[in-house]
């Protein structure tokens, strides 16, 4: 069998440690079972998205000598996303929710992750909606997908098995938000599945998404899953995620500064306790190192 990985960075700022070692998890998982590599721009948020960062991924896996097969970009894909929006509107899965950031905060309870668990306040108002304004079109919305009320059963090949029920980790949930932009949820299923992505490896920190991903998936005619890892991040000497001032510092300004791929690699490596010292390492060590892991 052959498949395909994808990576898939946000351009909202250059890439980081953080990304790097998700790259090199990447690239040594498409090594280890054959995959091709494809990278996805997820430029979906088109407020904080950059041309200059989108250049700058590029430029970035080029330097440190991360190749790939194929390439998309999201801002290109919105015919994509409005089909699969109608799809869901056929089966009435969607509906407008007018709530303020204040109200979410205030009529919803959290998850103990801290997330908003929607409780459906906005399911059913359409209609009253429309004889009080007119079209709902002119009222600020966001638009929200109806999840099934069920547990998935889902497994990683790191962590192991999962049963969850994305009615209780989230409710449901946006897929368009009131500025009339695809959220990360939406655009990156409705990608991994037109773009036939058969594996998934992420970081740890997006572990939460999968199981609503799926739910997504299934709704949108994707039968066959694909393989989920998610890999562990970096973490300071207490056990902390890396801070915003280290996410902020980007692989460039190391490269400006004369800091070559080899002392990134064995840097990030070393920092997410891959290895017990940051020696300089070759891009085809580190992926050794990650591969014996997966
Ligand atoms: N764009 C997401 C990020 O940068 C990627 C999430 C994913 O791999 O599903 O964190
Ligand atoms: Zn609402």
């Amino acid at each position: 069998m052959s498949g395909k990985i994808r990576f898939a960075p946000s351009p909202t700022g250059y890439l980081h440690e953080g990304h790097l070692l998700s790259a090199l998890y990447v690239w040594a998982a498409a090594k280890k079972w054959n995959l091709k590599i494809h990278l996805r721009i997820e430029d979906h948020d088109q407020s904080r998205a950059r041309p200059a960062y989108i250049e700058g991924i590029r430029e970035d896996l080029a330097w440190l000598g991360f190749h790939y097969d194929s390439e998309s970009i999201q801002s290109a894909r919105n015919e994509i996303y409005k089909a699969a929006l109608q799809k869901l509107e056929e089966k009435s899965l969607v509906y407008p929710c007018y709530c303020s950031r204040k109200q979410l905060l205030a009529e919803n309870p959290q998850s103990e992750t801290g997330e908003i668990v929607y409780q459906g306040k906005c399911f059913n108002v359409v209609g009253s909606r429309k004889s009080e304004v007119g079209s709902i079109d002119t009222v600020p919305h966001n638009l929200r997908f109806i999840v099934p009320d069920k547990v998935i059963d889902w497994h990683d090949l790191r962590l192991g098995d999962f049963h969850e029920n994305p009615k209780l980790q989230c409710g449901d949930f946006p897929i368009r938000d009131r500025d009339n932009q695809w959220t990360y949820q939406f655009a990156a299923c409705v990608d991994d599945i037109d773009e036939n992505i058969t594996h998934i490896v992420r970081g740890e920190d997006i572990r939460n998404s999968t199981a609503r991903q799926i739910a997504l998936m299934e709704v949108l005619g994707r039968t066959e899953r694909p393989i989920y890892l998610h890999h562990p991040l970096i973490v300071d000497e207490n056990n902390k995620k890396l801070s915003k001032r280290e996410l902020a510092h980007s692989l460039r300004q190391d490269k400006e500064a004369g800091i070559t791929p080899e002392m990134l690699f064995g840097r990030v490596c070393f920092k997410a306790r891959l290895t017990e010292s940051d020696t300089p390492i070759t891009l085809v060590n580190a992926m050794s190192i990650i591969m014996e892991r997966l």
